[in-house]
């Protein structure tokens, strides 16, 4: 197959599509004539179709030759589909039933099939509705523990990370979104920036004129291009997560790169954080939603403590890669020594997650794409408050990171604002 057998799979090609594989054919089950097939894509690169038979459903996802929020005039790679492809298959093997099982995949039509998550809803949706989510914290620190760890130098030897660099370097494109659209723009004049005018207009006039926030915005840019740590999703919000209050699974990884580990684990708590600080948005009744809020606080407390504390146990039991060579840590002082170091090695993944979640944030509110966790607050002069408060932290976050020592100094800071 070439490039060029590429074509975008509308309703009916895509029922003869599935239905000329023999395995998703049985496992949708009936007549294909019967199935039922719509499109739910609400992201902002590519198009989702869910499909379902007489026995079961799928979930089909097809890339763009373009960015679907914006149309034709942004042309992006399909290449994108072959990394979340290889990305999903080593997040399966690495945290195995926290991802969507991949049951098809066609490289030509950068197109893949995968398990239909249902009743699962995408997670800040449920954040909006004020649900919460008991298995959220232990399984989304075992998810990044595990990718993280086991793609780093800590797990790998240097020849297989140099390699497994090399396979994930081609989705330059998708970084290149990143370090625009997070790392630039909400930072300067630029076309495709918004945000809750008037209200917000001074703060962002601010953030273009503010230089230590230049200085702490491109030190972080610089760390997310040039630290191939460890294998990212890359997109980690609360919009890439899927839940039931028993099950959590984590989708769209085709941001995917070797960066620094403290992007995936900024996500995390940005979303959270905002969820939190949108929160107040979203009452009718003054204080309704305060039992939410103080559990969004205590997750954000608990994926950095489940987190920190997995990481470390797989540090110290499963590490086989060749950064620390146990021959340099011999006997008990050795392993006092090394025991030291790695709290001093979480000390600064903190410090990184506690900038990127800041960057996360300032992204959602000054530049193009935003999220429903404020964008659903309807009275703008409502969620222009709370979209303040969560730049004020935001701020502080990036310009004084180091400030931060700990997870409760963030949380407490959070807590102050509202
Ligand atoms: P994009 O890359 O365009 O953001 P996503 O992978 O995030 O696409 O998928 C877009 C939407 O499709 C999700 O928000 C979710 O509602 C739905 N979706 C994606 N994968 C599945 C799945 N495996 N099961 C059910 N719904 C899914
Ligand atoms: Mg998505
Ligand atoms: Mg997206
Ligand atoms: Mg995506």
């Amino acid at each position: 197959a070439q490039a060029g057998d590429y074509r975008i799979l509308h309703e009916a090609d895509l029922r003869d599509y599935l239905a000329g594989i023999p395995d998703l054919k049985a496992l949708l089950g009936g007549e294909p004539a019967a199935w039922s097939i719509t499109e739910v894509g609400d992201g902002n690169l590519n198009l989702v179709f869910i499909v379902k038979g007489a026995r079961g459903g799928v979930a089909v996802k097809q890339a763009l030759p373009y960015v679907r929020l914006v149309g034709e005039s942004w042309p992006l790679p399909l290449s994108r589909a072959h990394y979340e492809y290889l990305a999903l298959s080593k997040q399966a093997q690495l945290a195995p039933g926290l991802v969507p099982a991949l049951l098809h995949h066609n490289e030509t039509l950068a197109l893949t099939v995968m398990e239909l998550l249902e009743p699962h809803i995408i997670m800040r949706r449920g954040l909006v509705a004020a649900a919460h989510y008991p298995r959220f914290v232990d399984d989304i620190t075992t998810f990044m523990a595990r990718t993280l760890f086991f793609t780093s130098d800590l797990a790998l030897t240097a020849a297989e990370k140099k390699e497994a660099i090399a396979a994930f370097a081609g989705n330059h494109a998708l970084c290149k979104i990143t370090e625009d659209l997070i790392f630039t723009d909400p930072y300067r004049i630029a076309e495709q920036n918004r945000w809750t005018a008037p209200y917000l207009d001074g703060l962002a006039a601010a953030l273009r004129d503010d230089m230590e926030l230049h200085v702490a915005i491109s030190r972080l840019k610089l760390k997310f291009m040039a630290s191939p740590e460890a294998l990212l999703h890359g997109d980690l919000h609360t919009g890439s997560i899927m839940v039931t209050v028993s099950e959590t699974r984590v989708i769209d990884p085709e941001f995917a790169f070797y960066g620094p580990m403290g992007f995936d684990v900024g996500a995390v708590l940005a979303n959270l954080l905002m969820a939190y600080f949108a929160s107040a948005g979203h009452e009718s009744v003054p204080g309704e939603r305060r039992a939410f809020e103080a559990w969004v606080l205590e997750t954000v407390e608990q994926v950095w403590g489940g987190f920190t504390g997995k990481f470390l146990d797989l540090w110290r039991s499963q590490a086989s890669g060749d950064a620390y060579p146990a021959s340099l840590f011999a006997g008990e002082r050795g392993a006092m020594r090394l025991e030291a170091e790695r709290q001093a090695y979480m000390q600064r993944l903190f410090t990184d997650t506690v900038g990127f979640a800041a960057a996360k944030t300032i992204r959602r509110i000054f530049g193009l794409a935003h999220n429903i966790d404020f964008e659903l607050i309807e009275d703008p002069k409502r969620r222009a408050v709370s979209e303040a408060r969560a730049v004020r932290l935001a701020r502080g976050l990036m310009v004084e990171a180091a400030a931060f020592r700990t997870i409760a100094d963030v949380t407490g800071a959070a807590r102050k604002l509202r």
